[in-house]
């Protein structure tokens, strides 16, 4: 079994806090525009189709198909080096988003584009009473 990531923590803003805090809660959290419907990621301030700034949160499927990868055989850094290979992948989301992300719990020979997965949350330790985790994504 190899060593999972050591992501580093995130820090949320006040465009992605929504995003954090449901990670925390083994949720996806997206927008939603509430005057032309586009569901977007990465978390913004405003609608990027039409820049309304009448934004809405939804906790999503947590379902997704992966739309490419590549597997990472070699990465120096601290906390991902000892995690080699790992699978970096870009999922559609159910809603419509495409989230860059990892794929865990499986083989990385086993990963192939289409495959469909579900989200699982990453939580770390950390001293700032915060409780955010990082999304992955496992095989369904
Ligand atoms: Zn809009």
């Amino acid at each position: 079994m190899m060593a999972e990531i050591q992501h580093p923590l995130p820090n949320a803003s006040w465009e992605t806090r929504g995003y954090w805090e449901g990670a925390g809660r083994g949720e996806i959290v997206l927008q939603r525009c509430r005057s032309c419907g586009t569901v977007q990621h990465k978390p913004r301030g405003v609608c990027a189709t039409c820049l309304s700034g009448d934004i809405e949160h939804f906790v999503a499927s947590g379902r997704g198909t992966v739309y490419t990868f590549t597997v990472t055989n070699q990465n120096m850094a601290k906390g991902f080096a000892e995690a080699c290979p790992y699978v970096m992948a870009y999922v559609t989301l159910e809603e419509g988003p495409r989230v860059l992300t990892n794929i865990v719990g499986c083989d990385p020979d086993t990963v192939i584009i289409g495959m469909k997965v579900t989200a699982d949350f990453a939580t770390q330790e950390r001293d700032d009473g915060e409780a955010f985790a990082v999304p992955r994504f496992t095989p369904v």
